[in-house]
């Protein structure tokens, strides 16, 4: 986000002084040196008597306005003072080297999540660009199946006196998975705060270097590790992946809102329909409609969001999965060539919002 003085001023224009119940920045409490560097705000009160009764409590409610207005972390620095300076210290961006970050969610597991992810990752490889993947599927993470490094064990570095894990490299991207480090069968009795803290470690304790897009296999489902996770790592844009079932969209249609929340508000860049059609090898002009046709373009249509692809069922899909080599790797087959016009899509929707 980018900051501008107006929005901590409106911020700050929610606050009243309990002397006279007037807002403070319409009174004149807030100095006009609202002074903004990068991620960090700072700003003055100006207090009429040195040991203004309120003065107190009226910087903290300040805090609170920005934090609660502008959604950022507090840290105060000085006295409080007739002049009253108090830097706000906002998150700093997790990968400042990294220009776009992807979530591809699902709500549920099993519809092609992964699927999308690392083919999308591969394709935007394709085209030119730097990227980065990470699976936080904490339930099922399959990316290192898909890209057959199931045996790779990332090496940790220290870089700046900071001890970094290097990503492991395949077809030019660079991935990591939880499941390099945790067990699944017990990452279901995790708390919800446990699992968003290792997955952030994957996000900022990492040697990233620069990308041009990474990619985050999301865990499937709409809980409290999504909010968080989706809360810290500040995504550009988010993938809504499910099949045209009736059930499967109704979870979808919860992964769009809690995107479009106020508290969240990341651009919904999308849905992709996998498992769109059957397609058997040797009648390619048949489709038949496994589990409901058009259900995500109806889906789209009522959320107000784009349909970015269909992905039939290939039995070809699965089994490059299983293979470590994405099908999207073959760009000239019909599948490879749809997740090329999903990854080109993609870009232009991000750089069309941001
Ligand atoms: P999720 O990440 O949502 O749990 P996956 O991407 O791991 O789902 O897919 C689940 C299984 O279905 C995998 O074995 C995968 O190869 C297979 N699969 C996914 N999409 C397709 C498709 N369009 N055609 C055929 N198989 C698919």
């Amino acid at each position: 986000m980018t900051l501008y003085p107006k929005l901590i001023l409106e911020a700050l224009a929610h606050v009243r002084y309990p002397g006279t119940g007037k807002d403070i920045v319409s009174s004149g409490m807030v100095n006009d040196d609202i002074r903004i560097d990068g991620n960090k705000v700072s700003f003055s009160l100006v207090f009429d008597k040195a040991n203004d009764p309120f003065a107190k409590s009226l910087v903290k409610a300040a805090e609170q306005a920005i934090l609660h207005y502008v959604g950022s972390e507090v840290e105060i620095v000085g006295n409080i003072a007739i002049n009253y300076r108090k830097v706000v210290e906002m998150p700093v961006k997790p990968l400042p080297q990294v220009k776009k970050i992807i979530a591809v969610s699902s709500a549920k597991g099993g519809v092609g999540k992964s699927t999308v992810s690392a083919n999308l990752a591969v394709a935007l490889t394709q085209l030119g660009y730097k990227v980065g993947l990470l699976d936080a599927d904490i339930f099922g993470p399959s990316i290192p199946k898909m890209f057959d490094i199931e045996e790779a064990r990332p090496f940790a570095i220290k870089k700046e006196g900071r001890h970094l894990m290097m990503p492991i490299e395949k077809y030019g991207i660079k991935i990591l998975s939880i499941g390099f480090f945790i067990d699944p069968d017990k990452a279901l009795i995790w708390r919800g705060g446990m699992a968003s803290n290792a997955i952030k470690q994957l996000v900022t304790d990492v040697d990233w270097g620069e990308l041009d897009y990474f990619v985050v296999d999301l865990p499937p489902g709409t809980s409290d590790i999504h909010l968080t996770l989706v809360q810290q790592l500040e995504f550009d844009g988010a993938i809504v992946v499910s099949t045209p079932q009736q059930v499967a969209l109704a979870d979808a249609r919860k992964g769009i809102q809690m995107f479009s929340t106020d508290k969240i508000d990341v651009p919904i860049l999308g849905l992709v329909e996998n498992m769109a059609w059957f397609t058997p090898a040797e009648l390619p002009e048949n489709r038949y409609y496994i589990f409901g046709k058009e259900g995500c373009k109806q889906l789209a249509e009522e959320m107000n969001v784009e349909l970015l692809a269909q992905i039939p069922i290939v039995e070809s899909i699965c089994e490059s999965g299983d293979a470590g080599a994405p099908i999207a790797m073959n760009k000239n087959s019909i599948v490879g060539n749809a997740f090329v016009q999903l990854a080109d899509k993609v870009i232009k929707k991000l750089n069309t919002k941001n």
